[in-house]
């Protein structure tokens, strides 16, 4: 397969923007600020790990509230820094003021990093509650782009949802609203996790039927464990395919065979999408990179 992936670290796209611009196909991974000594622990071992893959980049996700938010800005600088890997900082309205997202984007810009991916965010604790709009600050993603934007000259990525987002009213608005997004300034989108390759399909020509030609990176998100049956609809507002459920189910006393079908269904998807002409993969890690790895192997991307 000819992936397209720069050669050594030196011709290196420094923004997603500049990579996707050049033709290349993007493969990158996604981490959560740690809550504890241990967890920070594994997080490092599983960056360090999926660093010897020479990714094109990482995300480091930003919290709902409270004190992850400020590890997020630590471990996109210490990445940036300390290691070789270009992050990604995600970054979101909830319960911010416009003057310290200002403040957040600073940061990143004296640490050199140049690529945020704006979201929205939910509402703390309960991701479908009321959002409440901090007096100061933003409503929707668009506005955040556009501030980045105006900051300077950022790389800016946003959400794209492939069973379209639980708030939206229907398909049309849905559309209309990424568009608009895309047009405030956004270079590239990363999806929601989704589990059949045809709802990205169906995404990206309603996406191009509005005129809009953003590159849309799939995320992949390979279920290792029961329980993660029941946190996708919780995540994504979405029910996880039947037919998928009931194989998954029907392994559910053999927990090797459920991991086993979860990384088959992610490499076979995985391998259908960069074949349809997505601009990358995106992976979420949850932290441990074994199965992501292994994916990554499977599709024929080594270790360089
Ligand atoms: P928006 O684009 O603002 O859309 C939210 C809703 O408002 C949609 O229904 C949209 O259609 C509607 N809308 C948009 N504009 C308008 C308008 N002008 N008028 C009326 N309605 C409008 N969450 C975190 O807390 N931290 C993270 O790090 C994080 N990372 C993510 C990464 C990815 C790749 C994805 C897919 C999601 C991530 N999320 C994260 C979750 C995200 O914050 C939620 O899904 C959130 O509900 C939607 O964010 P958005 O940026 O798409 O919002």
């Amino acid at each position: 397969m000819a992936l397209g992936i720069p050669s050594t670290r030196t011709d290196r796209a420094q923004t997603v923007r500049d990579l996707l611009a050049a033709g290349d196909r993007s493969f990158s991974f996604e981490f959560m600020p740690p809550r504890t000594e241990a967890a920070e622990r594994r997080l490092w071992d599983a960056i360090r790990r999926v660093e010897s893959l020479d990714p094109n980049f990482v995300c480091m996700t930003y919290g709902a509230g409270g004190s992850s938010r400020g590890r997020t800005v630590d471990l996109v600088g210490r990445i940036a820094t300390e290691t070789t890997l270009t992050p990604v900082a995600h970054l979101t309205a909830v319960d911010h003021s416009i003057a310290e997202l200002r403040n957040i984007i600073g940061q990143y810009a004296d640490q050199g990093v140049r690529n945020v991916l704006a979201v929205r965010g939910d509402p703390p604790g309960d991701p479908m509650g009321p959002w409440v709009c901090h007096p100061q600050g933003v409503t929707y993603a668009y506005e955040l782009v556009e501030l980045i934007k105006g900051i300077g000259d950022f790389c800016v990525g946003v959400a794209a949802f492939p069973q379209m987002h639980p708030r939206s009213a229907d398909w049309d608005s849905d559309i209309r609203h990424f568009v608009a997004k895309c047009r405030a300034g956004a270079d590239y989108a990363i999806t929601q996790m989704f589990f059949e390759v045809e709802d990205y399909l169906r995404l990206r020509d309603r996406v191009a039927a509005a005129g809009c030609t953003t590159p849309i990176i799939p995320e992949i998100m390979p279920v290792t464990n029961i329980k993660q049956l029941e946190r996708f609809p919780q995540l994504s507002g979405s029910a996880f395919p039947a037919d998928l459920e009931r194989r998954f189910r029907a392994a559910a006393e053999d927990p090797e065979a459920v991991r086993a079908i979860g990384i088959e269904h992610a490499t076979a998807m995985s391998e259908r999408l960069l074949a349809e002409g997505a601009p990358g993969l995106h992976f979420i890690t949850l932290n441990h990179s074994t199965s992501t790895l292994e994916i990554y192997q499977n599709l024929g991307l080594h270790q360089r």
